[in-house]
């Protein structure tokens, strides 16, 4: 899952998923433009506390994630509107080492850089 530290960011990396939103908490609809200029209004005059970040899902949600665990999903895509959504930020499992040669493996490397095969499933 993408996480961002700007609403702004977020619902611009959201536009490139998903054309239209619906907010979670009441009947207002946003189009890609209402959406930016809702998001740029809300960083400059109240933005998100430091320990919090802005993720979006694979279907174009927006949520926000408050203290890096439960997320509030607040941006609800049009296009899959039933998408099961996670209640809390997972955060991958670091991994150091290659599980087949050993060697040490870059942060948030996908494969090792020494035998090559596939740290990571996604
Ligand atoms: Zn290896």
């Amino acid at each position: 899952m993408e996480r961002f530290d700007t609403l702004l960011e977020a619902a611009k990396f959201a536009a490139t998923l998903c054309k239209n939103w619906s907010f979670a908490t009441s009947d207002e609809r946003f189009d890609v433009k209402g959406l930016l200029i809702l998001a740029e209004t809300s960083d400059s005059e109240d933005p998100i506390d430091e320990d919090s970040f802005w993720v979006v899902s694979p279907a174009g949600v927006i949520g926000l994630c408050v203290g890096g665990e439960d997320i509030d999903w607040l941006f609800i895509s049009d296009n899959t509107p039933n998408e099961d959504l996670p209640a809390e930020y997972q955060v991958e499992p670091q991994i150091n080492f290659c599980p087949a040669c050993g060697a040490p493996a870059v942060p948030g490397a996908r494969f090792c850089g020494k035998c090559g095969i596939a740290l990571r499933s996604k």
